[in-house]
């Protein structure tokens, strides 16, 4: 784990693939900032009574491709730094799969562990009325991420319908079927890295269903993945959590233990395992490495001991740059984040499209549509690569995210 400011880190992937494009200096530097972040201090009741103060932020990093686009997370380490590198991951991402949407981020810096249900309903929803002024459906539209979920979606589209004396389920996606989700929305992330991994196989002409595979992270993401991965036949031999992680060289039951941990709250103790760190985990000698944690989970010393072939990154950020050097110079085939996670986004999209439509999709609709979504993205990362000669998987993606959000910038022209 290293303490890799995010936002430099950003800013240090930009420049790697502005040293590839032909954008002029001054262009490139407007795409290492956010436009503009908001921050806010909520006054929540707690239910003794007493006033409590949490820090929020919302950072919209770029818009010239579509209305603001990006989670919110709820964790005690969310930082202004976090949340505008987020943002900036959000807008190439939405560019690397080619979808109308700018990049956003929220956070608030909050252990909801240490919080009841009523008390996250007053902060989710003093949190939707400092953004109402800056959200809608065609300004910025926030999505789950760490610690925010179905329920936490359906609060602020209430409180902003609410508020704005409207019906808008279009302010927000990730809600429940019932309050205007899409289907296919929880798996949409472990499915795109699914698709990610099956299409990094092929390409490097290796069989998935013979590969092993390790995941750091059980949580929405991580555990679809894993889901999703042993479904194509692969063995998944280590998963972990943020309580360790258990390991087991014939494999485990990827749904086994996801209903293990919702049991008992943490994927360790599953029977008939192998305890393991998460450093163990990240250093095991298998083919695929998924890590679906949070960013920075691996610098350069540990990507040093990294013994997988494939990483496919189903976090945001988990990398550091110096990471992503020592694990190009050991020429280990990292799938960036902007492409693997990309379903989230991907599938927020389609929920905002039916929202807008007023008319819902079948899951078969939404799955196909992804998959085409991200198998085209993955063809033009490669494309980007080979035509360009660059180092990695992700040097071209920013190679490709970076001139879409450009081109629209140009071709829409500075203001005022
Ligand atoms: P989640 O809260 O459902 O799960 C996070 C998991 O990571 C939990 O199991 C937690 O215990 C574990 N974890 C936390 N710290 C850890 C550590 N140090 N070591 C090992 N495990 C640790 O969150 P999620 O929605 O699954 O998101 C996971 C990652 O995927 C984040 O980086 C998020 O930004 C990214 N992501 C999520 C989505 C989405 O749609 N949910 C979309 C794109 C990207």
């Amino acid at each position: 784990m290293s303490d890799a400011n995010p936002f430099e880190s950003l800013q240090e992937q930009v420049d790697d693939a502005g040293a590839y494009l032909d954008i002029d200096d001054d262009v490139l530097e407007r795409l290492k900032h956010p436009e503009r972040v908001l921050e806010v201090t909520l006054s929540v009741e707690r239910d003794d009574g007493s006033l409590e103060q949490f820090e929020g932020f919302r950072s919209q990093f770029n818009g010239d491709r579509g209305p603001y686009k990006g989670g919110i997370r709820y964790h005690p380490n969310v930082s202004r730094d976090e949340v505008k590198a987020l943002s900036g991951w959000m807008t190439y991402k939405c560019a690397v799969v080619d979808i109308p949407l700018g990049g956003a981020k929220g956070g608030i810096v909050v252990d909801p562990d240490e919080l009841s249900a009523a008390e996250l309903e007053r902060l989710t929803r003093a949190y939707a009325a400092e953004l109402r002024p800056l959200v809608g459906p065609d300004r910025d539209i926030p999505a789950p991420d760490v610690n925010t979920g179905q329920r936490e979606m359906n609060w602020f589209k209430d409180t902003y319908e609410t508020l704005e004396r409207t019906t808008a389920p279009g302010v927000i996606t990730g809600k429940a079927i019932s309050s205007g989700g899409s289907e296919g929305r929880v798996e949409a992330t472990g499915r795109s890295t699914m698709f990610a991994a099956r299409e990094a196989f092929d390409y490097l002409d290796r069989d998935l269903t013979e590969a092993t595979v390790a995941v750091q992270g059980y949580g929405n993401a991580g555990s679809v993945a894993a889901r999703l991965i042993e479904e194509l036949g692969a063995t998944v031999v280590a998963v972990s959590d943020s309580s360790g992680g258990v390991y087991d060289p014939d494999g485990l039951d990827a749904h086994a233990v996801k209903s293990h941990k919702n049991e008992t709250g943490t994927v360790t103790g599953y029977a008939d395992t192998e305890e393991l760190t998460n450093e163990e985990l990240l250093t095991l000698d298998v083919d695929l490495l998924v890590p679906a944690a949070l960013e920075n989970a691996i610098d350069a010393d540990l990507a040093e001991a990294v013994e997988a072939d494939v990483i496919v990154e189903t976090a945001n950020g988990p990398l550091t740059p110096a990471a992503d050097d020592v694990l190009t110079g050991r020429d280990v085939l990292v799938v960036p984040d902007v492409l693997a996670n990309a379903g989230g986004v991907t599938v927020s999209y389609f929920e905002w499209v039916q929202n807008r439509q007023r008319f819902a999709w079948s899951e078969a609709r939404v799955n196909d549509e992804l998959e085409s979504v991200i198998t085209g993205a993955f063809d033009e990362l490669v494309d980007a690569y080979k035509s360009n000669d660059l180092p990695n998987f992700r040097t071209a993606a920013y190679v490709v995210g970076i001139q879409r959000v450009a081109d629209a910038y140009a071709e829409g022209g500075n203001w005022p």
